[in-house]
């Protein structure tokens, strides 16, 4: 075969294969506190960004002059018109709307040594103010690239015990929302990266135990929490279905479960949005 044409064939294949690790995350428009607002908008530029009040979002690349942007709604937004603004050849104002939800409510009673997750003594306090902003600050790194590759996959197997968006209230008291997803599982089951990513943050806090922080590109993070054992390094490449860490009760949790976050511009979404299986 001509050199030239091998070449032409293998640069083809580069294409194709190319095209199949960046593909694009299919989200239904679930313009709702704690969904995705999908925004399809027009571009002439190789690479434009998109902010919701001054936060980068995530952007991908449709065909052509077709592009569409992500927006992760805080569970707490106020309903009503937003507008992002897009950066291209020019700036564009795009507007959406935030409808309403109705999440159910939990009452959870704590007793014993769990009574410090309700209302945690100094020392505790002075141990959350300082795990509060490497917490925060890993919920929002923002890479370029995108790092996963379509559709997520379930990290665990177990059914879900606690929904996301649940208004939670322990011992009476009113708590922010659920802002994962809860997965039954006995100890040590294994749990799995539901996408390609890169490990950006593990540890052990006081709420959330051992965590892993992985990040998926352009502010897409999933967290995985109250394990009972780490099985990466942090800045790991893992690829989806990897096996990540096991379930476990570390932090507050009441009985074995995984915890499992998805955040999008810096906000709690529901991760079911980018499974195969079930909407809200
Ligand atoms: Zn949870």
């Amino acid at each position: 075969m001509p050199r030239l044409k091998k070449l032409k064939i293998i640069s083809l294949f580069l294409l194709l294969f190319s095209n199949v690790i960046l593909a694009n995350i299919t989200v239904e428009n679930t313009s709702v506190p704690g969904g995705v607002a999908v925004i399809d908008f027009e571009s002439n530029h190789s690479n434009p960004k998109a902010f919701y009040r001054t936060v980068p979002l995530y952007v991908q690349h449709i065909k052509d002059r077709h592009w569409q942007v992500l927006v992760g709604i805080p569970l707490l937004e106020k309903l009503g018109k937003k507008s992002i603004t897009v950066q291209g050849l020019s700036t564009q104002t795009l507007n959406f709307e935030v409808k309403k939800h109705n999440y159910t409510e939990q009452h959870i009673t704590l007793k014993g040594k769990n009574k410090k997750y309700v209302n945690p003594n100094l020392a505790h306090m002075k141990r959350i103010n300082q795990e509060r902003p490497i917490l925060s600050k890993a919920r929002t790194v923002f890479s370029d690239k995108t790092l996963s590759n379509g559709l997520f996959s379930r990290p665990v197997d177990g059914i879900t015990t606690s929904p996301f968006g649940l208004k939670r209230f322990y011992n009476g008291q009113a708590r922010r929302p659920h802002t994962g997803l809860d997965y039954a599982g006995g100890i040590g089951t294994l749990i799995k990266a539901p996408a390609d990513g890169k490990v950006i943050l593990i540890g052990e806090y006081f709420f959330n135990g051992k965590a892993i922080f992985l990040d998926h590109g352009q502010g897409l993070i999933s967290v995985y929490i109250h394990l009972n054992k780490h099985l990466v390094k942090q800045g790991q490449s893992v690829k989806q279905g990897e096996v990540i860490g096991k379930i476990g009760q570390s932090g507050r949790a009441t009985g074995p479960h995984l915890h499992w976050g998805v955040y999008l511009n810096r906000t709690a979404i529901n991760p079911n949005l980018f499974l195969d299986e079930q909407g809200l």
